[in-house]
This record gives structure tokens, C-alpha cells and sequence, in this order.
């Protein structure tokens, strides 16, 4: 009975690996964070420019998204692509085919070399880089088959405004998520918020807890840029996003959390714990780990159960 339930979730995940490859084929490269050991940088497409809203515009390819804010004070981005002069020359020819304004920030997502890669580049212009204290927390172990992106010139704790003239950016570490540096850049007058791999759409989550992902803390994230006023979502790799697509996202975030903790509280073994989980009502989701990381979910939702387990009934 458990031998042929366990062959029935087998080719269950089977026929989902299938449907997501087919889901994922059309976008222009698999998010980075589905390779993050090697640092992500999977895409490779040529960069683009494309506006989204007056004063802002995204530069897809090589890497993940930047996100590009014009002002006549200058101009703030957030991601910097994949390591190396040829890509850091692409990106600035896209800035520059727009504006001829100086770049006086770089805000970095997290580690990957796909979003940070750039870092030493930006630096060398001028651009001061900024970045949660965890990124250059991680970048202390961190490195990529294209090598060690450099430390950000300034790190913050919680929250970090710049002005461009009368232009807030603002810079908000709310919790560890995809990585445990994950920063979140709001533009309050567009009223888009840039997420780098806390958001990929339409791919599942995908927490690095070897740099301090975590799934529960990516909920508590979520729940504060919920609070946020934006109308656009700008994702670290896929396309722009409306809010209700950002609800969609947490919404089945939620879902799946909540089913892992359960799962947890019924004991079952580490090596049966994605079998357990139903993810077939998730849209094409099939989130599995490696050892590396699985260990660290595993005793996150654990913990997590066992902290409901000693509440009071009905909490
Ligand atoms: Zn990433």
C-alpha cells in the first residue's frame, strides 16, 4: 500500500517535471535561482531595454532583471547581471541608449553573481552599491563558476532611502527569503517594487538556505511588501508582474508552507517529505531540494511544528 502510493507520487512528480519544463520552455531562460550552487547566470539572452512606466525601465538578458529609475538627478538601478566586463559594457550601453545621466546607485538584490555580478564595475564608475548586511555576510563563502563579485561600497540592516532630487528609492531588507541578504527596492512615485529572486514568475520558489534562505522568513517578507503601494512587480527574472499576480505568488507560498509544516508535524522522515507534500493544485510548481538544502527546510518546518505543537488548541 505505501510501496504503490509511493510509485503513484513518483510518476506524479514525474509527469510535473514534465509540464514544468514545458510551462518554463517559453521564457527566455530558467531563473537563476535554479542553479544557484553555481551562482545562477543561466541567461545568456542579449540584453533589451524596455520602458515600463515614464522614467523606468527594465534591461533583460545576460542575468537577471535590472530595473532602471531616470531622473534629471541621476539614475538608481537594482541588479547589476552576470560577472564580467563584456556584460557590465552591455548593460551600460542599454543605460546609455536611454540617458546620459550618471548611475549614483546600484541597489543588489542578493548574492547570486547573476544580480551582484557587477559590483567591482559600478564601483570603479563612481556608483555607490549598496546591499543588505547579509550579502556581504554570504559573499564571505560565496563564489560562481564566473568568479567572486566584489563587496558593496555601503550595507544596511533594515531599511535604506536614497534621493534623486524630489525621487525616493528605497532599500528594505524585511526578512531572510531567498537568500538571507534579500533586499527589496520600492520606487514609491511609480509605485513598482523591484524583488529580485523573491520573486520568479512563473517558476516555483527557491530558497538558498546554504546563504540563509529560509521559507518561513520569504511568508513574512511577502506579508510586508503586501503592505506596500504598488501596482507592478518587477521580478528577478521573467516579466513584469501586476499586484494580483504578486498575491497569486504568495497565496500558493502560503499554501505550500503551511502543508510542509504539516507534513512535519506528522513526523515523517526527511528523505519522504516531498512526497508528502501535495503541490499538483500549485500551478506547475514541483519544489524539490538537494541534500544541501534539504536538511535546512527540513528542520526549519520541524521547528516551526513544534512551536504550533505547544501552543494551546485552537492557536
Ligand atoms: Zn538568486
Amino acid at each position: 500500500m505505501v510501496r504503490s502510493k509511493v510509485l503513484l507520487m513518483t510518476l506524479v512528480a514525474v509527469m510535473l517535471v514534465a509540464a514544468t519544463f514545458v510551462l518554463a520552455e517559453p521564457q527566455q531562460a530558467p531563473a537563476a535561482g535554479q542553479q544557484p550552487a553555481a551562482g545562477g547566470g543561466a541567461n545568456q539572452a542579449p540584453p533589451a531595454i524596455r520602458e515600463i512606466k515614464p522614467g523606468f525601465y527594465v534591461v533583460t538578458g545576460i542575468g537577471g532583471n535590472t530595473s532602471v529609475r531616470v531622473t534629471n538627478d541621476g539614475v538608481a538601478i537594482v541588479d547589476t547581471k552576470n560577472l564580467g566586463e563584456q556584460n557590465y559594457n552591455a548593460l551600460m550601453a542599454q543605460i546609455r541608449s536611454v540617458t546620459q545621466q550618471p548611475v549614483r546607485y546600484a541597489f543588489i538584490t542578493h548574492v547570486h553573481q547573476d544580480h551582484s555580478g557587477n559590483t567591482a564595475s559600478f564601483k570603479a564608475a563612481g556608483t555607490q552599491v549598496i546591499a543588505h548586511e547579509g550579502l556581504a555576510e554570504n559573499l564571505k563563502t560565496y563564489t560562481s563558476a564566473a568568479g567572486k563579485p566584489d563587496v558593496p561600497s555601503i550595507t544596511y540592516a533594515r531599511d535604506h532611502v536614497v534621493r534623486l532630487g524630489n525621487v525616493a528609492v528605497e532599500a528594505h531588507h524585511y526578512a531572510a527569503g531567498h537568500t538571507g541578504g534579500d533586499t527589496i527596492v520600492y520606487f514609491p512615485d511609480v509605485k513598482i517594487v523591484a524583488m529580485g529572486d523573491e520573486m520568479v514568475w512563473p517558476q516555483a520558489p527557491n530558497s538558498d538556505y546554504p546563504n540563509g534562505g529560509s521559507m518561513m522568513g520569504w511568508v513574512r517578507s511577502l506579508n510586508e511588501v503586501q503592505k506596500l503601494d504598488f501596482d507592478t512587480v518587477i521580478p528577478g527574472h521573467g516579466n513584469p508582474m501586476t499586484r494580483d499576480q504578486f498575491l497569486q505568488f504568495k497565496t500558493k507560498l502560503e499554501v505550500f508552507v503551511d502543508r510542509s509544516i504539516t507534513v512535519a508535524r506528522r513526523n515523517v522522515p526527511r528523505a519522504q517529505m516531498f512526497y508528502d507534500i501535495v503541490q499538483t493544485d500549485l500551478g506547475g510548481w514541483n519544489i524539490t531540494m538537494p541534500d544541501t538544502r534539504l536538511a535546512s527546510f527540513y528542520n526549519e518546518m520541524r521547528t516551526e511544528a513544534q512551536r504550533l505543537r505547544a501552543l494551546p488548541d485552537g492557536q
